[in-house]
């Protein structure tokens, strides 16, 4: 059974529609990223699978349930880390988030042990006595992590966490999503940094309410480009380069020759192939070149800007 399922989900708000029929599938113990610009309907999706907004029309279900029907039990099984979230400035660290796990009815011992362990965990632990309000933008919104984690939930949604952080934080947050991930937890991120696509399991990729993408990063990479890439480094002047490459789509596994022109430089000249298994087709792309110029033969990974700017614009 899925963690989270939609089925043509619609929601709107008086006339306007922000969800505009999604089907949606998260399986237990991986990090779905939900990305697209601000004003997606990221939020509204979130919100909608956490219970706290109705859909309009169709159906979701998180553990099997609708959300929204949650009883205080079930709702123990999710953790949310919100956009905005309210910190008591005046209380330290530790005292917000005894603050937030004494909502959970524990133990004084479990308490005592689940907040320390989240503080730990977004080592923060030793700035417990500071005040929330004294500590940095970047370790605010960590604690807010440990206040969505602090009693352990099995599925983890996260609404733009890493919204105007520096690279480092961005990373940091995203080495944490995957410790919890291998520790069994299934997470929900949000996020407007097309790149963190890398650092999922699986992506969907909301554009004007609908997924205009969706699957694994390499199946979204295949996608965009009708195959992998690679990328070939030739002695030559550029101008020359697809025009004496073009034999190359007939000893099969290449699909497309094209040359990089933005790449040239002096005498070196770039080409892409997109092939359909570029570990199959590298050493036959060799040989078919045997004594021509060739500098380099590199798998190239794209960049999901351009991933995602090509999906997109293949389904407008
Ligand atoms: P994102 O999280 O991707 O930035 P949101 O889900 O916050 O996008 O918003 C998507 C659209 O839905 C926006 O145009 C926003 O104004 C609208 N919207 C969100 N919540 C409400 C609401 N409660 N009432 C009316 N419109 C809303």
């Amino acid at each position: 059974m899925p963690v989270i399922e939609t089925k043509n989900l619609v929601r709107r708000f008086g006339g306007t529609t922000v969800l505009r029929g999604i089907d949606l599938r998260v399986e237990e113990g991986e990090i779905f990223g939900l990305i697209g610009p601000s004003g997606a309907g990221k939020s509204t999706l979130l919100r909608t699978l956490t219970g706290y907004l109705k859909p309009t029309e169709g159906e979701v279900r998180v553990f099997g349930r609708p959300p929204e029907k949650f009883g205080t039990e079930e709702r123990r099984r999710l953790g949310v880390m919100p956009q905005k979230f309210v910190l008591y400035e005046n209380l330290s660290v530790k005292q917000n988030l005894n603050f937030v796990a004494r909502l959970y009815d524990l133990s004084f011992f479990e308490r005592r042990r689940k907040v320390r362990e989240a503080l730990e965990f977004v080592e923060l632990w030793e700035h417990r006595r500071k005040a929330a309000g004294n500590i940095s933008g970047g370790m605010q919104r960590r604690l807010q992590l440990a206040a969505a984690i602090v009693h352990s939930p099995r599925l983890l949604f996260v609404d733009e966490p890493t919204a105007s952080l520096d690279p480092i934080l961005r990373r940091r947050f995203w080495d944490e999503f995957v410790q919890l991930r291998e520790q069994g937890r299934t997470l929900f991120v949000t996020t407007q940094y097309v790149d963190e696509a890398a650092r999922c399991d699986r992506v969907g990729f909301l554009a004007n309410g609908t997924l205009a993408a969706l699957g694994t990063p390499d199946e979204l990479r295949r996608q965009a480009f009708g195959g992998e890439v690679l990328e070939l480094t030739l002695g030559g002047e550029p101008g020359q380069v697809s025009w004496s490459l073009s034999f190359l789509k007939d000893i099969g596994h290449v699909v497309e020759v094209r040359e990089d022109e933005e790449a040239a430089e002096g005498p070196v000249s770039h080409a892409r192939l997109i092939v359909d298994d570029a570990d199959v087709a590298m050493p036959q792309v060799f040989s078919a070149l045997n004594g021509a110029d060739v500098r380099s033969v590199d798998i190239l990974k794209p960049s999901f800007d351009e991933v995602f700017f090509r999906l997109v614009r293949g389904n407008s």
